[in-house]
Formats: C-alpha cells, sequence, structure tokens
C-alpha cells in the first residue's frame, strides 16, 4: 500500500515509500528481515517526524491479532502493541483491573506512547513506560526477542522508551493494579501567587492534578483535579480552594470549547479509564487543530521556570491554545523526559501556525534554558540536536544498545540520526 499519510495533526506527511499493515507477526518478521530501512507506525499522534522512514518501509500493527493475556498472580497484562489504551482500559476495567495512569487522551497506541515517554500527572506517578515490565520485538535480522525487567534488568530499562529505533515492539506486557474510581473537580482563576506559594501541595493535593493557563494574566485558569475514591488525601471538595473557585459545571480544558469531550467533573465518581483522562475515546481529543510541544524539567526547577515563562507570557499567549503543566515521577528508564528526577511538564497547545510557532518555541527554549528542560519526544521542538543530547546521561550506553541490536541501523530515521547520533 502506498498512499500520502498524515499523522493526527495534520502537519507531518509521511513520505515513506511503502506503508504494510501485516496480518501475521511472521510476515512482519520476513518483512523486517528484507528491508534496508523500516520503523512501526503507532496512532500517528506524534508531532514531528520521529516515525516516519523517508523512502521506505513503514508498519502499522492494527492488523495483527492480539489477544490481551492478564496473569492476575503477577498482575500484568500482556497486549498487541497496537492496541489503544481506550480499548484496553475498558476490558481490563471489566476483569477488575487498571493501569496506574494515562495521558491526556485514550486513543494512542500502548507501543507508541511508551516508545515516546508519554504521560499523565500526578507527583507519585511515573510516566506510562513505567509500567512496562515486558516487551518482544522483531530485531534487525528479523527474530524475536523478549525482554523484561526482571531478566534484563538495566539493559531493559534501556529498551523501553525505545524511540521506534531498537525494532517493531509486537508485545507489551504491563503492571496493572486493582481497579479503582476516580472524582474529578475543576477549579478556576487560581492566582498566580498562590500558585508560586503552594505549588508542591498543589500538585500533590490528589492523585493526578493538571493545571490550565493560558498565560494571558497572572493565573491558572482551570485546575484539574483527580481524586482516588479509595484514597481520601488531605484534598476535600469545597466551593473555594486557595482563592479558586469550583467550576459551577463540566468544563472543556480549551476556553470556549464545549466539555461533550471531555470525561465528567463535578466530582461524579467513574472508573479511572474514564477520568485520568482529559478527553472521552469516542470524541476528538483536544481541538483537532492544533500543534503541541512539552518540556520536562526537574521539579525542585517548577517556581524558577514558571516565573521564566511568565516573562515571556505576551510572546506565547497570541501563539496559544492553552497550556497545561502536570507532575511526573522520577524513573529509571535511559531515555525517559523524567530520566533521573522528579518532573515538572509544561505543555503548549499551539494554534496550527508553524512559523509563528517555531518562531514562540525558540523564546521558551530561551526562557527555559537554564532548567535542563527535556523536550517531548513526540512533539514539537526547535532545541539543537546537540543540546538533546546533553540532557541524557545514559545516551551513550543506548546509542550502544542501539548498534548492538541494529547493526546496519535499518530502524534509525533522520530524527533519531540527528538527535541520538549527531549525523544529518
Ligand atoms: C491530542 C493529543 C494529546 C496528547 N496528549 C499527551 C499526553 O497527555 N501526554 C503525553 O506525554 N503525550 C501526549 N501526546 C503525545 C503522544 O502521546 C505521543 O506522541 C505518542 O508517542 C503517540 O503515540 P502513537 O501511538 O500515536 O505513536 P506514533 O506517533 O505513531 O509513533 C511514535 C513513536 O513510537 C514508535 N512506535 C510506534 N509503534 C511502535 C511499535 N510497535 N514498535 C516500536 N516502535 C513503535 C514510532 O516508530 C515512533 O518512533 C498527545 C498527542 C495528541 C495528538
Amino acid at each position: 500500500m502506498t498512499g500520502r499519510l498524515t499523522n493526527w495533526a495534520g502537519n507531518i506527511t509521511y513520505d515513506a515509500a511503502r506503508i504494510h499493515r501485516p496480518g501475521s507477526v511472521e510476515q512482519l518478521q520476513k518483512l523486517v528481515a528484507k528491508s534496508d530501512g523500516i520503523g512501526a507506525l503507532g496512532t500517528r499522534h506524534s508531532f514531528n517526524e520521529i516515525a516516519d522512514r523517508p523512502g521506505g518501509d513503514l508498519v502499522s500493527l492494527e492488523d495483527l491479532p492480539g489477544q490481551a493475556e492478564l496473569d492476575s498472580a503477577r498482575r500484568t497484562v500482556t497486549v498487541g502493541a497496537g492496541v489503544r489504551y481506550g480499548e484496553l482500559s475498558r476490558w481490563l476495567h471489566g476483569e477488575g483491573y487498571a493501569l496506574h495512569n494515562l495521558g491526556s487522551l485514550p486513543h494512542i497506541s500502548v507501543a507508541g506512547a511508551c516508545a515516546t515517554a508519554t504521560h499523565g500527572s500526578g507527583t507519585a506517578n511515573g510516566n506510562l513506560a513505567t509500567a512496562v515490565s515486558g516487551l518482544e520485538l522483531v530485531t534487525a535480522d528479523g527474530e524475536i526477542v523478549a525482554l523484561s525487567r526482571e531478566k534484563d534488568g538495566d539493559g531493559f530499562a534501556g529498551a523501553v522508551v525505545g524511540l521506534g529505533a531498537l525494532g517493531i515492539v509486537t508485545r507489551v506486557t504491563l503492571d496493572v493494579v486493582p481497579t479503582f474510581d476516580v472524582r474529578q473537580y475543576v477549579y478556576e482563576n487560581l492566582p498566580w501567587a498562590r500558585l508560586e506559594d503552594h505549588f508542591e501541595e498543589i500538585m500533590s493535593a490528589a492523585y493526578s492534578v493538571s493545571l490550565f493557563t493560558g498565560w494571558s494574566g497572572p493565573r491558572i485558569d482551570q485546575v484539574w483535579v483527580k481524586q482516588r475514591v479509595d484514597e481520601p488525601g488531605p484534598w476535600e471538595a469545597a466551593p473555594r480552594w486557595l482563592d479558586a473557585t469550583a467550576a459551577p459545571a463540566d468544563r472543556h480544558p480549551l476556553p470556549g470549547l464545549s466539555a461533550v469531550n471531555c470525561t465528567a467533573q463535578m466530582g461524579v465518581p467513574g472508573p479511572w479509564y474514564d477520568r485520568l483522562p482529559h478527553f472521552r475515546l469516542d470524541f476528538t481529543p483536544s481541538s483537532g487543530e492544533e500543534l503541541q510541544s512539552e518540556y520536562l524539567l526537574p521539579r525542585r526547577h517548577a517556581i524558577s521556570a514558571l516565573r521564566a515563562l511568565d516573562q515571556v507570557r505576551d510572546t506565547v499567549a497570541p501563539v496559544l491554545q492553552v497550556s497545561e503543566i502536570r507532575a511526573v515521577a522520577a524513573d529509571d528508564l535511559w531515555m525517559s523526559s523524567s530520566y533521573g528526577e522528579d518532573v515538572v511538564a509544561f505543555h503548549f497547545t499551539w494554534k496550527k501556525d508553524w512559523p509563528a510557532v517555531r518562531r514562540v518555541l525558540a523564546v521558551v527554549e530561551e526562557a527555559l534554558e537554564p532548567f535542563e528542560a527535556r523536550p517531548h519526544w513526540g512533539k514539537l521542538f526547535v532545541m539543537s540536536p546537540q543540546r538533546v543530547r546533553s540532557l541524557y546521561e545514559r545516551l551513550p550506553d543506548f546509542q550502544r544498545l542501539l548498534t548492538d541490536y541494529d547493526p546496519t541501523g535499518k530502524f534509525r530515521n533522520a530524527f533519531v540520526d540527528e538527535h541520538l547520533f549527531g549525523e544529518a
């Protein structure tokens, strides 16, 4: 099959010569073995060229059969890599289990999300890749390799956030926890001064907390608080909280958009999979007409970084739809944007105007420069590849891992060559 396939946002047209949908792992193995340049496509939600293989082969795993297998004794589920979180979550809940966290939307594939260190929020919640305890992948010679956290230790930590460059992941094993319900509350107009004085308290007030701002004034427009029903924390639903007021009805994070696309709020309890994402599976997430960027930096710099961004607010606001601030717990995954330290994540949903966005990104990145801000692997950034490389202390190990697995570089594309190896 050939065609001008685009990513979800429509800002990237894949330049692969061929797009394949193998119906079996054996077909996939043959494809990989005979290709010189090949990569996997997830659900195409990344905003940059990380998934493309110009002139080569792209593989979608959508047609691979993949029955989910629950192992209650080990508390794991093993799934086909192409499965979307939304579908997996509903099934898992029916079996009495949950994942520890989800991103803002349930539409993305498990393998694609983990490959770029996709995350949700929560001071104690690692990103989605931290739930991965096993991987099966087709490597460069077409063989299947099974890796596990238990057996492969540090090397496994290198393979999980693989940026699509290690091989084609066919099965993923994820840790699960007993299912739980969540109540979601939205507070409006949190004054900036209160945020600065109470940042840690706010971010850790509940299981998952997200702050939304348009950077148009000294306030956080909305605070989304996701409280586990079975974990009554210090946080209590009150009409006012730190001078913010409880929203009188469900809200969309983007001003003026209907909340019909969003998961239920107003404290109505519901299953984790229908509260932890902001957007419902059956609806278009976010605005649909947008570009996105995100920077993750050590949480000890959060207040300084907030102030630095506030300084460039007049440049950011005109190009912005909305910004989201989240917390992610530290992990040991070599190429993870939260490797080694608890982080705060500054996300930007931009208007769909790349020339304007590119100019603002340079300003945002300069503002965040002192704080070791790592760009999200699946979103847009303009930082030099050299700077990106300097932010990952395990990069030399990851380079060795890629070279061991894939000596001829058939899974490497321009994005990986440039950002990981410094090659044009
Ligand atoms: C509306 C929207 C909301 C978003 N919200 C969030 C959010 O809340 N948090 C967050 O962190 N990010 C978020 N993102 C970014 C998104 O989660 C990442 O870009 C993610 O990687 C997308 O997954 P995908 O399945 O679409 O992968 P793709 O974009 O298709 O691919 C991403 C990478 O994964 C690799 N890959 C995919 N499948 C495989 C496989 N089987 N084997 C090996 N490699 C594979 C690809 O080769 C590529 O390198 C959002 C994006 C959108 C569009």
